[in-house]
């Protein structure tokens, strides 16, 4: 499975490693592992993101190794330098990548992707996409230990928030036994799972916990109960001092509600322009709704960047749900 990918590795000497917009633990994690094995190995790499990394992510980049795209001369000219691009955490095509995607879709670097989303697209010269993988960080674990890397305390640590953070710790439908083997190896590499708990789920600022708090009250149920939604404005946020960027976490809050099988969250990111995330219980499959909104994921756990109103979006949103729901009932009930 990784043969193709190590030789090209071997043969080559400049890399760029990039992943989707907003990047998560996952995306990060594996980039910076990735990139660690192959500075190890006397490469030259630079990690490339169009987002910066989010401040509660810091403490897996203390070097600050992933590096924000901008367009200045010093960047293209190290973009322009690639021999070999490789995508993590990303397969639904350079849009996903955004700024830095559209810029690294023109070069002629072999360009190599490893995923683990389903519905991927042919962009790449090679892909590894494994759906069964619960992170991309399984996978780029398995690709080192086919490489015989030496795993630092700070990959492994990468890597176990990756895949932490990806099963929102270990219960996604696709956490398997082989997730458990992995984050055993890098418990053995050093991987503090208290710390990396600590810094994912308590670091919280008091402001951004009372956000929560609003966001909790606000929730409104539909479809016998089935459904949880919620919504959160730009005034709102602002007006708790709290940036676009800090708005993850409240995607699942809704599930924590006995009896719903889907929530719906939609975040005004700029007038106009909402996004979405949508959750399940595994009971309904909600990424091919994601996708007829511009975006994509997991069968649980999927989201969109769609144009549109707010309180418009979201009362779209719970008629198509609705829908999806009556469907699968029907589905599952008929003979
Ligand atoms: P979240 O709701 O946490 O932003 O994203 C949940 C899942 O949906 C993630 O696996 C992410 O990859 C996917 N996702 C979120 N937004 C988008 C998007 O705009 N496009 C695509 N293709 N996938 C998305
Ligand atoms: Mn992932």
């Amino acid at each position: 499975m990784w043969q193709k990918i190590i030789s090209i590795i071997n043969e080559h000497e400049k890399f760029v490693i990039t992943s989707h917009i907003n990047p998560d633990c996952d995306a990060l994690g594996s980039e910076l592992a990735l990139a660690t094995h192959l500075r190890a190995m006397g490469k030259s790499v630079l990690i490339m993101n169009s987002d910066p990394v989010p401040p509660n992510y810091w403490f897996i980049d203390r070097k600050n190794k992933a590096k924000r795209f901008h367009k200045n001369s010093k960047h293209l000219r190290k973009l322009d330098e690639a021999e070999v691009i490789i995508v993590v955490d990303a397969s639904g095509g350079w849009e996903r990548i955004g700024r830095v995607g559209q810029k690294l879709s023109e070069s002629k670097a072999i360009k190599i992707c490893i995923d683990h989303h389903p519905d991927p697209v042919d962009f790449v010269d090679v892909a590894v996409v494994d759906t069964d993988a619960a992170a991309a960080a399984e996978l780029i674990y398995s690709l080192l230990v086919e490489m015989g890397a030496t795993f630092t305390p700070h990959m492994a640590q990468a890597l176990y928030t990756g895949i932490m953070t990806d099963t929102g710790g270990f219960r996604f439908p696709k956490t398997s036994p082989r997730t458990h083997q992995i984050t055993a190896e890098l418990l053995t590499h050093g991987a503090d799972p208290l710390f990396i708990y600590k810094q994912i789920y308590e670091q919280s600022s008091a402001v951004r916990l009372r956000l929560k708090g609003h966001v909790l009250s606000s929730i409104e149920t539909a479809a016998d109960g089935q459904i949880a939604y919620y919504s959160l404005d730009q005034k709102t946020f602002k007006e708790h001092n709290i940036e676009f960027g800090q708005l993850n976490g409240f995607a699942g809050l809704g599930q924590e509600i006995k009896g719903v099988r889907v929530t719906i969250y939609c975040v005004e990111a700029s007038p106009n322009r909402v996004k979405i995330s949508l959750r399940t219980d595994g009971s309904v499959s909600i990424n091919q709704l994601a996708i007829e909104y511009g975006g994509g994921g997991h069968p649980s756990a999927a989201g969109a960047s769609a144009e549109g109103q707010v309180d418009e979006v979201i009362v779209e949103l719970v008629k198509k749900v609705t829908y999806l729901l009556t469907e699968t009932k029907t589905e599952t009930t008929s003979p």
